[in-house]
């Protein structure tokens, strides 16, 4: 077992476009309520409350009249036209009150994360609110206000000089970190991705490889629509040891997005739960032998709510902690699941081999991905390692 904290309170649940929006935040409350049950969450766990973030921690990657406008924004009745330049009042990023609050608290939630990590407090933290991989320098996007993530990788490498390993899962690319640190060769960044062909934020390619000295320190890895548990896990074994191998991280932040599964609304990938936990638990065997198991962990992404990502995320927590997750679910929990959610939910926490029919072009798209993933080789580790070799 691995020392691994929780950073969560209900105040984060705050952090909602209402009750339209798709990113729901009883997705956060399920997940610890699972875990709960599943006894994945007793009293010898470190559950961390999360504090704001101060504005000059926001700063560290935002720019101050970014802030100003989202604070602005903020107060019932303000003149919602100021946020149109930063992409507030947008139907991805529509203007609510106290949002400057609700999102200075997931960053907040992240640095917690960072901070229990970094101090040697524990190895591993999660925090599930946080993962808002769109959020720009002086720009919301795809529901994404402030980047919890970047300022805690931003504030990692200032308070402990680290060279950090950013890896991304969700279904969509994470557009947002790569951008804040393009040029920058001490945050190694890799995605992996719906193809930004199909699916918002339309970036994400194999030729996106990072600008000046933080050339070849983007990896982008754009998936195939429809590609299934194995070919997306083939792809990430493939990568994910040889670039940690050639950068040599001390720590690594993992973004843990689970909207690539097959019933999530907004994508159209084809996975199911036990790709998480197989994922995860490559990142944390790289972690174990590069930089002493340091993993600082969040959510992202995941807009099934009921069917999918309380049990998606609970694999995610079991896994970073190291012990063996029960795979029924609780009886009781379920009843109650079934009563808010009025409908069927599935009764494991993985789901059965094949309850999902295969992808009919199962063959081309795991060709078209490996592809891909020898091309990203080709590219990239010649460039983190100065090898000038081509693999
Ligand atoms: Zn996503």
């Amino acid at each position: 077992m691995t020392s691994t904290a929780l950073v969560w309170d209900e105040r984060l649940s705050s952090y909602s476009f209402g009750p339209d929006h798709p990113l729901n935040p009883r997705r956060l409350e399920l997940t610890v309520s699972l875990c709960r049950a599943l006894g994945l969450l007793d009293e010898s766990v470190p559950v961390l409350a999360p504090r704001p973030a101060t504005e000059e921690e926001l700063q560290l990657v935002h720019a101050p009249e970014f802030i100003k406008i989202v604070k602005q924004l903020s107060i019932p009745g303000a003149d919602p036209r100021a946020g149109l330049l930063y992409g507030l009042g947008t139907d991805d990023d529509p203007i609510v009150p106290g949002m400057h609050d609700a999102a200075a608290l997931i960053a907040g939630a992240t640095l917690v994360a960072a901070e229990a990590v970094m101090s040697g407090r524990v190895q591993r933290a999660f925090s599930i609110a946080g993962g808002l991989h769109h959020a720009r320098r002086a720009e919301a996007a795809g529901f994404c206000i402030y980047s919890d993530l970047a300022v805690a990788i931003e504030w990692m490498k200032r308070k402990h000089g680290v060279r950090v390993m950013y890896i991304d899962y969700d279904a969509h690319h994470g557009d947002g970190v790569q951008q804040i640190f393009y040029e920058d060769p001490e945050v190694l960044k890799v995605s992996f991705h719906e193809s930004g062909t199909y699916l918002f934020p339309g970036t994400g390619f194999i030729d996106e490889l990072g600008a000046g000295e933080g050339h070849g320190y983007s990896v982008n890895v754009p998936l195939d629509a429809h590609t299934e548990d194995a070919s997306f896990r083939h792809c990430f074994d493939e990568l994910v040891p040889q670039l940690a191998e050639a950068f040599r991280p001390d720590v690594i932040v993992l973004q843990n997005g689970c909207d690539s599964h097959v019933l999530d609304p907004l994508t159209h990938l084809r996975c199911t739960t036990g790709l998480y936990e197989q994922l995860v638990s490559t990142v944390c065997e790289v972690a174990d032998q590069f930089c002493n198991g340091r993993i600082v962990a969040t959510g992202g992404g995941g807009y099934a709510v009921y069917s999918v990502v309380p049990r998606a995320w609970s694999l995610v927590w079991a896994t970073l902690r190291g012990v063996a997750a029960p795979d029924a679910i609780p009886d009781d929990w379920l009843r109650e699941l079934r009563i808010e959610s009025g409908s069927a939910v599935p009764v494991t926490l993985r789901d059965a081999p094949d309850v999902f029919p295969p992808a009919p072009r199962r063959a081309s798209i795991t060709e078209t991905n490996d592809k891909t993933m020898r091309a990203v080789r080709q590219r990239v580790l010649p460039l983190l390692t100065g090898w000038g070799l081509a693999f």
